[in-house]
């Protein structure tokens, strides 16, 4: 379960990722986000379908208890969502895991208050590919054409991706300025356009206008939330912290809401 191999290429050539780059997008949301969620639950099917008994992969389910909860739900959804899947492979891995926190219970209050604090195999795969597609795009938008791929794509990178993007192409260093400049100019185009979609569908709304709303004008608030936000099965929203100094405005929330 790793990222692409670095495989060889010539300078400029279209490689593998760089398909599955111009692949997610033909879709208009985060590319990355996109390719993250398919690669989240690729992991948790290969879990599945291939490493049952595989003595490894169990010594790392094991350190978590089978996954973070997150994570632990979606593997019992796609199993749900699975005919073919008898439910034999999660009893084996869960009697397991359940094994493994009984021992841990009856062995005293450290060990038991230390099963399962181990970190999530998903959720550390995704982040290896999550920083292997930062970089892949930051690449390729140097090498090849992907970044006037981009630009006639309806695509747009989430802020948070955007950001990674940029920093992966500061990194580059000199031989990336050129890119990106032109990265931050398409990017701005592409949220320009979204704010005319927006501001055209608020127009419309007047009785006095006579103009029908497009589908693109409808769902362009729905696009918004994914520039803004990510997408909403994308794993990346998981490493989203609260920062220490809005703590407070959201207690003031949670306590309206309660
Ligand atoms: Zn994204
Ligand atoms: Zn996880």
């Amino acid at each position: 379960m790793r990222f692409l191999k670095r495989t060889r290429r010539k300078a400029g050539a279209k490689d593998l990722i760089y398909a599955r780059l111009e692949e997610a997008m033909e879709r208009p949301e985060c590319p990355i986000c996109f390719l993250l969620s398919k690669a989240e639950r690729g992991l948790i099917e290969e879990i599945l379908y291939e490493h049952v008994q595989d003595p490894v992969v169990r010594k790392q389910l094991r350190s978590s208890l089978g996954l973070c909860p997150y994570h632990a739900w979606l593997l019992h959804d796609i199993t749900l969502s699975r005919p073919e899947m008898d439910g034999l492979g999660v009893t084996i891995i869960y009697e397991d895991m359940l094994s493994t926190y009984l021992e841990a219970l009856l062995s005293g209050e450290e060990q038991e208050a230390e099963a399962g604090n181990g970190p999530c195999i998903v959720c550390e795969h995704v982040r290896e590919f999550e920083v292997g597609y930062v970089e892949a795009f930051a690449g390729r938008v140097v090498e090849t054409g992907l970044l006037t791929t981009y630009d006639k794509s309806p695509a747009i990178l989430c802020v948070r991706h955007y950001r990674a993007v940029r920093d992966a192409l500061k990194r580059i260093g000199s031989g990336a300025t050129e890119a990106m400049e032109r990265l931050k100019a398409v990017q701005a185009r592409k949220i320009e356009s979204l704010i005319k979609l927006m501001k055209e569908y608020i127009r419309k709304q007047d009785y006095r206008v006579k103009e029908g709303v497009t589908a693109d004008e409808a769902r362009a608030w729905r696009v918004a939330l994914q520039v803004l936000k990510g997408g909403r099965n994308s794993p990346s929203i998981l490493s989203y912290k609260i920062p220490r100094s809005k703590k407070g405005i959201l207690a003031r929330f949670s306590r309206k809401v309660l």
